[in-house]
This record gives structure tokens, C-alpha cells and sequence, in this order.
């Protein structure tokens, strides 16, 4: 670990760079799954708020390895991401430096997407840039209208203001986000761009501090340069108070589970990122809409008192969904499973097969024959021993080593393919034993799910049927 942090140090100095501050990950390994990479995601938070918790701005990322940063599927993209939340950092690691904001990151090589998504990060960029300038001024941003104004972002919608403003009213004395949204769904009240209202699109605007009067940005309300909160230009629909009060009851259930009375519940536990079912958010509802179109609503979980086991159902209308498709939990998970192996056994094989052949075996016969040729000339004495012995061990040195080649070639094809084959072996015998005795934690087994498949589609089976049918699975699986 001391050798690491040198070379860190004198990679930074080397540019002219300070180090605030090392994040290391060393004691945990980046691979292992199921493991949260407390450090990694510290620095993502600091990249993201510009800062570390102690207020020293952070203007760049020096890494030790790039094995290190992301071994597993997603964290690179999300540290790119990251890292370029914000203009002019400077990245390099130990063969030198990169700009992470070009495409020349390509060279990175590590996952593909991060190159597509370059070009709407520098467009969010210059939005943000040009939203910090607005709200400086205290001037509305841009975007799609909030609700509760008019048009002009500065004047009241006085029916939309109304509701809002008795929303936050209820929410504060106890009402919960669902009952309020199942009222406004009832009412044919839209959000601004014409969309139903849901608990999550209704949290998001009452914690808008727009609402009081004032504007965040980077999870912060923003301040002049004496520290003083800086009041926008527009009409106010509740007061300072009221929505620090809002903001406070969203920070203090912030963790917990919430009751049904909206109490707040015991807290989460410590890996409560780790989904604890096999398919949560992976598994969509099939079921068409009016329209035609699918629900694609992400199912969640319920699990029934006495059941046995979960099922995955459409979330609410109030959660965004249709509510109207259910299916056995162990039995898609199951099906699921055997499917995702089933897929990682095939590209084994197919691996397994492909460059079989060694492609010198023309060269090998040619020598060969040479050497044949030369032993019958010089048997029938036409040429004499002064020449047979110059030339004979030049060609028996070449094929002897064209043979050992083969032989190693053939080796090696054949423990490529046991391995190809023993690490699916490996992955199914581990995916079907309990944790505690080596099995793999559900984190793993996500992995790999989401590395071979973008999504199941759930379809809707129809009043009454009750027989499990796996054809109404539909995997939408990852190009090859
Ligand atoms: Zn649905």
C-alpha cells in the first residue's frame, strides 16, 4: 500500500497536482460481489458535489490501476459520469494523463456506452452551467414549465398553485404522498407536460424549493456571495418555513421504512442497496395499455403473509403503473435462472469452437515433403553427403519445432475450452448453493443477469389461468 500511495503521489507531482485526498479500496476486493466499495463511493460523491466532506474542492482523479477503479459492470460508467459531472478536471494514471470529456477515452476501452453518452453529458454541462448563471441572478431556469406557474415561470397558475399548496398543507399534517396523488389522479389533474401524477413526481415538487421561493443546485440552495439565500424573481406558493418543515419529513424518513400510517418504520439495514430478490427492477410488466403500448412499468415485490414465496406485480396507477399483472416470484426466478445459465453455456461453446485451428499444418506437410524429397535423392546418390548433411538439419530443426507448436496449440485450445467450460460449470454449481456454503449472493447473480439480458418482459396471463407458463416470459436479451 505505501509503494501506491508513492505512485500516486509522484504521478500527481509529476503534473503539478496536489493530492487532497486517497481513496482506497485495497482491503476489500473491487471484484468481489455483494461487497460495497464504501471509498469508491465516497469519491463518487465528492466528484459529483465538486468537494470533499471537509469543503477542499477536488479538481481531479489519479488512480493507481485501472483494473482497480471498475472491475465490476457499471462502475466505470458510473465514475466517468461522475467525474465529468463537472468542466476542466484532469485525470491520469500511471502511463500518463487522459481526457475523459473526449473520445478518446475509446482507448479505455472498457465499456462501449460511456462513448455514446459523451455528447449528452457536454450538453447537461453547458445546461448546468448556464442554470447556475440563471439562478445567481435569481432568474427562472429554462425546461419544461413547473407546475404551479404560468408560462412565464414568474406568475402564479392560480388552480394548479391552489393544489399544490394544499398538497403540501395535507403532507404536512399526515396525508401520504399515494392518497394525495389517487385524489389528483381522480380530479384528471396533469403534470405540466400532461403525464399522471405519481408519488414520486409529486415528491419531487414539493422538495423543489422553487416552491418557497428559492433554487438548488447540486443538492444545495444557492447563496450569494456574503451566504445569503438567494430569493428567485417568481411568485411563492407555501412559505421558507413550510418547506423546510417538507424537506425535513422526507430527510428524517430518509433510510426507513414507512408505515401504511406513514410513520416511520426501523431503519433500513446496512446493505439495503442490495435488492434482496432475484429480479427486482429487471422484470417489467408486458400488460398493453389502452394505447397499445406496453405498461413496461418496473414490477416490484410482495410478498402475501403465508404464501411461501414473493411474487413480482405491477406497481399501483399511483406508482406509475397499471397494477393489473402478477406472476409467481420463485417460479420467473427459477425460469429465469435456468435461462441466463443456459445462454452463458452456449457463448462458452461457441468460444470453445471458434479458432480451432492452428493454420500451419500447409507449412508443416511442405517441410515435410522437402525432407522426404532430399532423403531419396541423397538414398539414390544424386546428391552428395557434403550437401545432405548442410541442408537435412535445417529442415529437421524447422519441423520439429513446427510440431512442438502444434502440440502446444492443441494444449492450449483444449484447456481454453475446459475453462470456458469449467467457469460456466463453476457459475451454475455456485448460483444454486445456499451463500453461507460458497454460493453466490444475490448481487452476483444480478451481474450476471444484467450483463446477458436488458429486461424480462412479464406478459399478462390472463383471468384465471393458473398454471405457470415460462412462454409469457419474455427475456430481452444483450447483443452478443
Ligand atoms: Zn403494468
Amino acid at each position: 500500500m505505501q509503494d501506491q500511495h508513492k505512485v500516486n503521489r509522484q504521478t500527481a507531482e509529476r503534473h503539478g497536482w496536489t493530492v487532497v485526498h486517497e481513496f482506497t479500496d485495497n482491503d476489500k476486493s473491487a471484484a468481489k460481489e455483494g461487497v460495497v466499495r464504501d471509498d469508491f463511493e465516497a469519491m463518487l460523491r465528492a466528484l459529483r458535489a465538486g468537494k470533499l466532506p471537509n469543503g477542499t474542492p477536488v479538481q481531479g482523479v489519479v488512480i493507481v490501476a485501472e483494473y482497480r477503479l471498475a472491475r465490476r459492470p457499471g462502475d466505470y460508467e458510473r465514475f466517468v459520469e461522475a467525474f465529468t459531472y463537472r468542466d476542466g478536471r484532469v485525470f491520469a494514471d500511471a502511463r500518463g494523463t487522459k481526457d475523459l470529456y473526449s473520445e478518446d477515452v475509446e482507448s479505455m476501452g472498457l465499456f462501449g456506452a460511456v462513448i455514446s453518452k459523451m455528447e449528452v453529458r457536454k450538453m447537461q454541462r453547458r445546461m448546468r452551467r448556464s442554470h447556475r448563471a440563471r439562478a445567481e441572478e435569481g432568474r427562472p431556469s429554462g425546461g419544461p414549465r413547473p407546475f404551479g406557474w404560468n408560462e412565464d415561470r414568474l406568475t402564479l397558475n392560480d388552480k394548479e398553485a391552489d393544489l399544490l399548496r394544499k398538497a403540501a398543507k395535507d403532507f404536512l399534517s399526515g396525508r401520504s404522498l399515494h392518497s394525495i396523488v389517487r385524489e389528483w389522479q381522480t380530479l384528471g389533474v396533469k403534470t405540466s407536460l400532461g403525464n399522471e401524477w405519481t408519488t414520486q413526481t409529486l415528491k419531487g415538487a414539493l422538495l423543489n424549493p422553487r416552491v418557497c421561493g428559492l433554487r438548488e443546485l447540486d443538492g444545495e440552495l444557492v447563496r450569494d456571495a456574503s451566504g445569503e439565500l438567494i430569493r428567485g424573481k417568481w411568485a411563492v406558493i407555501i412559505n421558507e418555513d413550510e418547506w423546510m418543515a417538507i424537506r425535513a419529513v422526507f430527510n428524517a424518513r430518509k433510510g426507513h421504512f414507512i408505515g401504511r400510517d406513514m410513520r416511520i418504520g426501523r431503519p433500513h439495514p446496512a446493505d439495503y442497496r442490495d435488492p434482496v430478490y432475484l429480479l427486482s427492477a429487471i422484470v417489467r410488466c408486458g400488460r398493453p395499455r389502452e394505447d397499445g403500448t406496453l405498461c413496461n412499468t418496473p414490477m416490484r415485490v410482495n410478498v402475501r403473509k403465508g404464501a411461501g414465496h414473493h411474487d413480482y406485480t405491477c406497481r399501483s396507477k399511483a406508482e406509475g403503473g397499471c397494477g393489473g399483472c402478477s406472476r409467481r416470484g420463485d417460479l420467473v426466478d427459477a425460469y429465469v435462472s435456468e435461462a441466463v445459465l443456459a445462454k452463458l453455456e452456449e457463448r462458452a461453446f461457441a468460444a470453445s469452437q471458434s479458432d480451432g485451428s492452428w493454420g500451419k499444418d500447409e507449412e508443416l506437410k511442405d517441410a515435410q515433403e522437402r525432407l522426404d524429397e532430399l532423403t531419396r535423392q541423397w538414398n539414390a546418390r544424386n546428391i552428395t553427403n557434403d550437401l545432405f548433411f548442410k541442408l537435412a538439419p535445417g529442415l529437421e530443426k524447422e519441423i520439429a519445432q513446427l510440431r512442438a507448436e502444434r502440440e502446444n496449440f492443441k494444449a492450449s485450445a483444449e484447456l481454453r475450452r475446459t475453462r470456458a467450460n469449467t467457469d460456466v460449470a463453476e457459475i451454475r454449481r455456485r448460483w444454486c448453493l445456499p451463500e453461507k456454503d460458497g454460493g453466490f449472493p444475490i448481487s452476483t447473480k444480478r451481474a450476471y443477469i444484467r450483463e446477458a439480458l436488458h429486461a424480462v418482459i412479464v406478459h399478462p396471463a390472463g383471468q384465471g389461468q393458473k398454471v405457470f407458463n415460462p412462454d409469457l416470459l419474455e427475456p430481452i436479451w444483450r447483443e452478443d
